[in-house]
């Protein structure tokens, strides 16, 4: 194991953490903001993180690849509710199997300041108001989501991508932050 990947995991993983902390803090969600990922910083995230550090991707990729899964990514999506991840189980409805329930308004709002701040730390200099979208396109046909809190997902990713970030955070702030329902979307 490299000591400079120590410091370089610890160095990425707390960039993320206060630049998603920034961005709850500008909606008002305070308490999602200080608490965002702090099992990151568990021994089970945290060694397997500096192992498979990667510095331009996350490093459970590199985990996944190497052993056939990710057990920094299952640790971290059983415990975090701002991953859809966290809310797959076995359906009640006509699926048959598992299927993605729908997510809580203040995890989805959570789960959109994590995805803007992850554009920003591994884009750097090259992010733009269009990177989350474009992120979320390349996955999008691959998620096990609830189909309502997909398409708040998606109407407010193209919201930012369009209007950007001062509009779209002041749209959260008002629709969504302390609300229970998710908001109507055209
Ligand atoms: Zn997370």
């Amino acid at each position: 194991m490299q000591l400079i990947n120590i410091w370089r995991h610890f160095h990425t993983i707390t960039e993320h953490k206060i630049m998603v902390a920034r961005h709850c803090f500008k909606v008002g969600m305070y308490w999602q903001g200080l608490t965002h990922d702090l099992s990151k910083y568990s021994p089970s995230e945290f060694w397997q993180g500096v192992k498979y550090y990667q510095g331009y991707r996350s490093p459970n990729n590199a985990e996944r690849e190497d052993k056939g899964y990710s057990a920094a990514w299952l640790h971290h999506k059983g415990r975090n509710k701002h991953h859809y991840e966290y809310w797959i189980d076995y359906s009640t409805g006509p699926v048959k199997g598992m299927t993605g329930m729908k997510m809580p308004l203040k995890y989805v709002n959570e789960m959109i300041m994590d995805r803007i701040a992850a554009s920003k730390v591994y884009e750097g200099t090259a992010y733009t108001q269009h990177s989350p979208l474009k992120y979320y396109e390349m996955g999008k046909d691959g998620y096990m989501i609830h189909p309502e809190t997909r398409a708040l997902l998606e109407y407010i990713l193209k919201m930012l991508d369009k209007k950007g970030e001062e509009k779209t955070f002041a749209y959260m702030r008002k629709y969504m932050v302390g609300r229970k329902n998710y908001p109507k979307i055209k």
